[in-house]
């Protein structure tokens, strides 16, 4: 018995005394840093964004989440005229929990990269400079304020693109924003997402059994697994079905006590939170 070759019976049963005292404690601390804390105790979390602002959101992805009364982030481009002819709409969206996600002003992407044909002149982020693209991301605030009365809110970077001339504009909105979406593919733990650049899988033309599989290794490694959409059921020329969108929404809803799903802005608080407090571990 290690009692019996130990001198001090009191010393001993202080020595097992503190040694299941740490035990316990180190139980208390597991319990506390798992995943499942962070995406409200279930196995992971999932998170539907739906890019640049264009009337299919209202039409078929907004009605298409309402019905099952699940809530998505919507990156809005200031400038979209879906935005400005549309506000009520947006405004109603807020009001039943949907994001609205800041996607900048005039939506700048870097024209002097391979494949940027599409980029305008006007809109040629390696042409501007970087207190111009902070100043319009600031402004699209703004107006996304007077549409949902919210402060804290998402950013999701256009075309990916987080630098002009080397440097990353989103340092200076760090604390104007609870986190930046940015387009690389990627299951992260809440240790691992960087808020300043949050993975995510974009979709264009990926049937449901694939989306649903994402969903189902996000369950096993009990990870944070984004979505962006751009159009659904048509309106861009990045697209999913409207009915393999529809498939993935009901695994989601028939899996709602398994899966956290919220908008960005709410994970990414919990994440941050969790970052911050030590408590979120690899
Ligand atoms: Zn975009």
């Amino acid at each position: 018995m290690l009692s019996s070759s130990l001198p001090g019976g009191a010393r001993v049963s202080r020595w097992l005394l503190s040694g299941a005292f740490l035990l316990g404690s180190l139980a208390a601390r597991a319990q506390t840093t798992t995943p499942s804390s962070v995406w409200n105790n279930k196995q992971c979390a999932v998170v539907l964004t739906y890019d640049d602002a264009i009337d299919v959101d209202l039409d078929n992805a907004i009605p298409a989440l309402d019905s099952l009364k699940l809530r998505g982030t919507f990156y809005l481009i200031g400038s979209s005229p879906a935005v400005s002819k549309r506000l009520p709409e947006w405004r109603r969206a807020a009001q039943r929990g949907h994001e609205l996600g800041n996607h900048a002003l005039f939506h700048p992407c870097d024209g002097s990269l391979p494949g940027r044909g599409f980029v305008t002149p006007d809109n040629d982020l390696s042409k501007y400079t970087v207190s111009r693209a902070v100043a319009e991301i600031r402004a699209t605030n703004t107006l996304l304020n007077a549409i949902d009365g919210k402060t804290a809110r998402t950013f999701a970077y256009p075309c990916g693109d987080r630098q002009i001339g080397g440097k990353y504009f989103y340092d200076q909105l760090k604390t104007e924003f609870v986190a930046a979406r940015g387009v690389t593919g990627g299951l992260q733990t809440p240790a691992q997402v960087k808020l300043d650049d949050v993975d995510c899988y974009s979709i264009n033309g990926q049937d449901a059994k694939y989306m649903i599989d994402l969903v189902k290794q996000a369950q096993q490694s009990h990870t944070l697994l984004v979505f962006l959409f751009h159009g659904v059921g048509g309106g861009h020329s990045l697209n999913v079905d409207l009915g393999a969108h529809r498939q993935l929404l009901r695994y989601l809803k028939a899996h709602e006590k398994e899966i956290y799903i919220a908008p960005m802005v709410e994970v990414a608080e919990k994440i941050r939170t969790a970052q911050q407090s030590g408590a979120a571990r690899k």
